[in-house]
């Protein structure tokens, strides 16, 4: 059995004119940057792929230079959209510059060199192979949060493509004669065009599954922040201020757990109303939050009490911490309330009987409960 390159050629623009039409009506319109980059990334490839046919069936030299130059573009830009949509799924990743600056490159090279085949060839070529070599790298590092095995599989894409699009410019630079066009029967096209087929499907449903990693990631933060505050709310502080627990004993590491709570805060609700009330505890939650290293795990646990875990800090920073909240506080809330907002702390530094965090929080609410008795506004210990 021989397989025909232009039969490919036809198959392989049939699938991905159905994939660039279906897709949006699959996807929907409320779609992430991220996959809406992707979905672009198909359709502009598409439009690649039509102009190469359409290039080689039209007899003006004008048309097929303009076709064939305009496809180009379109590789070059897909490309670049792929990036644009890995960074937006796995943070910002390196070599954007380079990859936008070879998809401005390959059309005016391809169009500045189109009257000698082996260089035009070898210039595109070469320049969406490196466009592929940035993409493979950019599924693998930097590392993040998405870590599905999607990349694996976009990364055999662009592996693959790459190293036989090399191949192909290697021929169309160097023995022109046995890749005389896109259609040549020479093993590496065909190789290269069956590949192109599986890849083309294998990256569109990798595409597909990173958008749906995406999604969960999304709920999944949902599910563990307070919409309030958008602090963590008490399941994200039991998920995340478990694991830095953890890792704070078995370092041998201080960590010190505050319980903050708002003094007087049901008079607000009773003689401002709950909307009032709501302010306060959005006011105190950006508080919070202006004070935050990365590390610190730090939650709305309920109505009005907080809890901020603050990893590798002794008694006399911790101390520090809180003065800073209540002097911040006492500016903020008149300035941005009408009136004073105070709240109490109970503090507790991790020791040897603290086996788990709940331990620890006891240990911190006991002492909060002794900053109310002396008056609140206050912390103890
Ligand atoms: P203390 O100084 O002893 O802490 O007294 P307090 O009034 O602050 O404490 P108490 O526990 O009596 O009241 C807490 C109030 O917080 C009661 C509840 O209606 C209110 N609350 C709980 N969740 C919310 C919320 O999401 N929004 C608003 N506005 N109020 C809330
Ligand atoms: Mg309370
Ligand atoms: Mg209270």
């Amino acid at each position: 059995m021989s397989l025909d390159p232009q039969t490919l050629l036809v198959v392989s623009v049939t699938n991905l004119l159905a994939l660039a039409v279906l897709l949006p009506v699959i996807m929907g319109k409320r779609l992430s940057p991220a996959a809406r980059a992707a979905r672009l990334s198909l359709i502009v490839h598409a439009g690649a792929w039509i102009a190469v046919i359409l290039s080689e069936q039209v007899a003006p030299d004008w048309a097929n230079r303009l076709l064939s130059t305009l496809s180009m573009a379109g590789y070059g830009t897909s490309h670049w959209l792929l990036f644009r949509a890995l960074s937006e799924w796995l943070g910002e990743r390196a070599g954007g510059r380079l990859l936008g600056g070879l998809a401005i490159a390959l059309p005016i090279g391809y169009l500045l060199l189109f009257d000698s085949y082996s260089a035009r060839v070898g210039w595109a070529n070469l320049l969406i192979a490196l466009q592929l070599a940035i993409l493979c790298y950019a599924t693998l590092r930097p590392r993040s949060a998405l870590r599905g095995s999607w990349r694996f599989a976009l990364l055999t894409c662009f592996a693959t493509m790459g190293v036989l699009t090399l191949a192909r410019g290697v021929l169309g630079a160097f023995y022109p004669e046995l890749y005389p066009n896109f259609a040549a029967p020479h093993p590496v096209n065909v190789a290269s065009l069956l590949v192109a087929n599986v890849a083309m499907v294998l990256a569109n449903v990798s595409l597909l599954v990173a958008w749906r990693e995406e999604a969960e990631l999304r709920l999944e933060a949902l599910v563990l922040t307070d919409p309030l505050t958008t602090l963590l709310n008490r399941r994200g502080w039991e998920k995340h201020g478990e694991r830095t627990f953890a890792l704070a004993r078995r370092h041998n590491q201080p960590l010190a757990l505050l319980s903050f709570d708002l003094d007087h805060f049901k008079a607000i609700n009773d003689q401002r109303g709950h909307e009032a009330g709501d302010a306060a505890l959005r006011l105190f939650g950006k508080l919070l939050h202006s004070q935050q290293r990365q590390e610190d795990v730090v939650a709305r646990i309920g109505g009005e009490e907080f809890c901020a875990l603050l990893p590798l800090a002794g008694n006399a920073a911790t101390q520090r911490y809180d003065a800073r909240l209540r002097r911040l506080l006492a500016d903020m809330a008149p300035a941005e309330l009408g009136y004073p907002l105070d709240f109490s702390t109970g503090l507790a530094c991790l020791e040897s009987g603290d086996t788990t965090l709940e331990d620890l929080r006891r240990r911190s609410d006991a002492a909060l409960y002794r900053a109310k008795a002396a008056g609140r506004g206050q912390l103890s210990e």
